[in-house]
């Protein structure tokens, strides 16, 4: 029986992706593509090998796994109970704050689950998300992607991000959500005023 956690592939990879001070084939094409031999072993990777030959563009296509860099699991799929219909950043944030008012963590769970869910199928293995950490609902979202994170270890890494105003830091609750985070092995965020206020449209003459 063969081990599934060992083979090898012909494939082709952007060539931005292998070591710089590989010289390049003679034969590349400059279409970006590399064809390379690739080998693994016990899941991991073992050897990248350039091939001389042009890329095959029938050949697999192997990229790395994604990173999702900014994300707001906390609120995911939110917007069929709360919609914003004007697609403004105010209608936005008001839908926000009224979903937040009614958070719980069994919700942020599940509808969170579903995006990592689909995030793993699609080949994300990384996430950083900031949580909404001030007012009725952060505590809700703590516990649930904490516990997601627990869950998902190994499969996606979850980095959460504490998000405050800036001034909140200096309180007692910023200093008990300060032990918490730290205690997730989080870290933490904080802005000084929001970042985008709705810009009134001048009408041309
Ligand atoms: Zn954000």
């Amino acid at each position: 029986m063969s081990d599934p956690c060992s083979g090898e592939l012909r494939a082709r990879v952007p060539r931005c992706l292998l070591d710089p001070r590989a010289p390049a084939p003679a034969t590349s094409h400059g279409d970006g593509w590399q064809a390379v031999h690739l080998r693994w072993r016990e899941a991991r990777l073992q050897q990248v090998q350039p091939l001389p030959e042009p890329s095959d563009l029938s050949a697999p296509l192997v990229l790395p796994t994604f990173c999702e860099a900014h994300a707001h699991l906390d609120k995911v799929f939110t917007w069929r109970e709360h919609p914003n219909r004007e697609g403004s950043m105010d209608g936005a944030l008001a839908a926000n704050m009224q979903e937040h008012g009614l958070r719980t963590a069994e919700a942020v769970h599940a509808r969170a689950n579903a995006a990592l869910e689909r995030a793993w199928h699609y080949g994300v293995r990384a996430i950083r998300s900031h949580v909404d950490s001030l007012g009725p609902g952060a505590a809700a979202s703590w516990d649930a992607l904490t516990t997601l994170r627990r869950q998902w270890r190994g499969r996606i890494e979850l980095d959460l991000v504490a998000m405050v105003p800036l001034d909140q830091w200096s309180t007692p609750a910023g200093v008990a959500l300060a032990d918490r985070v730290a205690a997730a092995a989080g870290c933490w965020a904080a802005w000084s005023a929001l970042p985008f206020r709705a810009i009134p449209v001048v009408a041309a003459a």
